[in-house]
């Protein structure tokens, strides 16, 4: 049975899509059979695999939502064999809205990829900014949490809201949710602030850090431009051997 995890964390550009992208294309490329849902209605995810989000006759993650029997019609291949997506564009804002008058709202996501979980080994959630109903979907979705943590100033501050909402679901909503690990990302090994967020996140958090570390590296930001996780782009980046590092670790678990 496929595992289902969610990247979340409600501060905006920490590498919830770039871990999304690249773990999932690694994954793939390691022989497991992934599908990567695009549950932010920026839509990132769905564009850095190399859909164009604004195609008008596109099956998206809304439409699944809102018609559960559109999800055969929503999942995509990507240019990565084995790896496809459901795909989001700014339609899915009216979910927000559209899910909070619902019964049973928080279930919403769960019931669909129930269907389809058995056909993959890893499904990866890629959540929005926000710790809203949709985050809270995706949360109640999932087996576990994946958290990205930018290096940088203040790295840890908000992420006590993001703890106190996952242990909210995993008591009310979700009793088999976990956390899959904290992930740093955007690592720069020149400065001192790296390796200082480094050390305080494994003091607070010793045993929820992957091992692997994400370095800041130009071809991670760069291949979404051109539609491609950073293996397809450029193999042999730091970016690339770091992801692939991280679904080797996550295999492994
Ligand atoms: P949002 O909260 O808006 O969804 P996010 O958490 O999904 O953002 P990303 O879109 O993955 O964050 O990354 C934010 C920006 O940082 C992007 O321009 C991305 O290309 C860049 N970036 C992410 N990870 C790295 C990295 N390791 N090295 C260099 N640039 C990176
Ligand atoms: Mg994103």
């Amino acid at each position: 049975m496929g595992k289902i995890i969610c990247i979340a964390n409600q501060k905006g550009g920490v590498g919830k899509t770039t871990t999304a992208i690249n773990l999932s294309a690694s994954l793939a490329t390691l022989g497991k059979k992934v599908l990567v849902v695009d549950f932010d209605p920026q839509g990132n995810a769905t564009s850095g695999l190399g859909l164009d989000r604004y195609e008008s006759d596109f099956c998206t993650v809304y439409d699944v939502l809102t018609n559960s029997e559109n999800i055969d019609n929503a999942i995509y291949n990507t240019s990565i064999k084995k790896l496809s997506i459901i795909p989001s564009n700014d339609n899915l804002v009216g979910a927000e809205v559209e899910l909070l008058q619902m019964e049973k709202r928080e279930y919403y996501l769960k019931n669909i990829l129930n269907k389809i979980k058995d056909f993959y080994d890893y499904i990866i959630i890629d959540c929005s900014p926000s710790l809203g109903i949709l985050t809270v979907n995706g949360l109640v979705a999932a087996d576990s949490l994946l958290i990205p943590l930018q290096c940088e100033y203040y790295a840890l501050e908000g992420l006590s809201n993001l703890l106190k909402t996952y242990k909210i679901v995993k008591k009310r909503l979700n009793h088999h949710l976990n956390i899959e690990g904290i992930l740093l990302t955007m690592f720069d090994k020149r400065t001192r602030l790296s390796k200082q967020v480094y050390l305080e996140v494994k003091n607070v958090f010793p045993n929820k850090m992957f091992t692997t570390v994400i370095p800041r590296n130009v071809k991670l930001s760069e291949a979404p431009s051109f539609g491609q996780p950073v293996l397809i782009y450029d193999r042999d980046s730091s970016g690339a051997r770091s992801y692939l590092k991280l679904a080797k670790e996550l295999i492994k678990k």
